[in-house]
């Protein structure tokens, strides 16, 4: 995929096309934004851009053998480097610094991607430090992020920042024609989770879970940050639906977004609710710093315990999960 194809990123990718028409490539770029919003997609779209044996105003022609490699994942000249259990560790650094070290084999650049670099522990930035201190020449190191504050600042300074948009409801029914709208709100602008996630089963364990807080359950259910994350995202929904629902701005029999035995108690304020929501994004946005599962679990269960209650919701319209994922691959 070239960046024709790269759909709602136009800032992003007006930024990196720059860069190639002034041919001022930095050496070190850092992009920022949610996950599965098309920041390792774009990253790709780089390095063909780079190598391009045919390049169209500063784009790749998606059609040469170098582009074709990358596409595959045997270019020579291209490392992509993926967290193993949930960590990049001083090892997969020390990986890259060899590979920086090479002159190029076939193409113009080598590029070096390194997906969620928010996964480094401190060896491993430490050591990364010093490799982005002294650059090897015609290499361009891609970081993608989904949180600046898990990184150290001195990293951060020395990086070409590019930012990333979740996308907008019209962007993705235009890649995914006929997407149910609860099945939209869910994604909240981020349609690769439409190919990395199973919805419904994940819908399913957002609301087993729940069920286990409110029955006041001893153990968090979490693997890992990343299952914590994508746990938190469903509470907000269910929160931001729950406000909209008491401000009245929908009929309040209208059908929930997530199918939940539970809803909020009666009493409950505006405002109480916001400060959980806020209070949410801020465990998310630190996630990385050592968070400990067992005092978030007992703040979920006390917290949701005073603001929830069952409640049995009848007739609730199934959601239909008939869509297509061709376009989003
Ligand atoms: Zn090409």
């Amino acid at each position: 995929m070239g960046f024709d194809r790269i759909v709602s990123q136009e800032k992003a990718i007006k930024l990196l096309k720059g860069t190639l028409s002034t041919k001022k490539i930095p050496h070190a770029l850092l992009f920022l934004g949610d996950a599965h919003i098309g920041k390792t997609t774009t990253a790709l779209a780089y390095a063909k851009a780079l190598n391009c044996l045919e390049p169209k105003d500063h784009d790749s022609c998606d059609r040469c053998s170098s582009c074709k490699k990358i596409e595959q994942g045997v270019h020579p000249d291209v490392k992509i480097i993926t967290p193993e259990k949930d960590l990049i560790t001083i090892n997969m650094i020390r990986e890259v610094e060899e590979f920086a070290s090479l002159t190029p084999l076939e193409g113009k650049y080598k590029v070096i991607i390194i997906k969620k670099s928010h996964k480094m522990n401190n060896a491993a930035a430490n050591a990364f430090l010093k490799t982005v201190e002294e650059p090897p020449l015609n290499t361009t190191i891609i970081l993608t992020c989904e949180n600046i504050y898990a990184l150290p600042e001195p990293l951060i300074s020395r990086f070409f920042k590019v930012y990333f948009n979740p996308l907008s409801v019209d962007a993705i029914k235009k890649i995914m024609p006929g997407i149910e709208e609860n099945l939209l709100r869910i994604v909240m602008g981020k349609p690769g989770l439409f190919i990395s996630r199973d919805l419904m089963k994940d819908i399913q364990w957002f609301a087993n879970t729940l069920k286990n807080i409110m029955e006041k359950s001893k153990k968090s259910p979490w693997k890992d940050n990343e299952e914590i994350k994508w746990w938190l995202d469903f509470l907000c929904i269910f929160l931001r639906d729950s406000l909209v629902k008491i401000t009245g701005k929908v009929s309040s029999d209208c059908c929930p977004i997530l199918p939940l035995d539970f809803k909020l108690k009666e009493n409950i304020s505006e405002l109480e609710i916001f400060n959980l929501y806020e209070e949410l994004q801020s465990i998310k946005r630190n996630i990385e710093l050592n968070l400990n599962k067992s005092i978030l679990w007992n703040y979920l269960v006390s917290c949701l315990n005073r603001l929830i209650e069952s409640s049995n919701i009848e007739n609730r319209k199934p959601f239909n999960t008939q869509y297509s994922k061709e376009n989003l691959e």
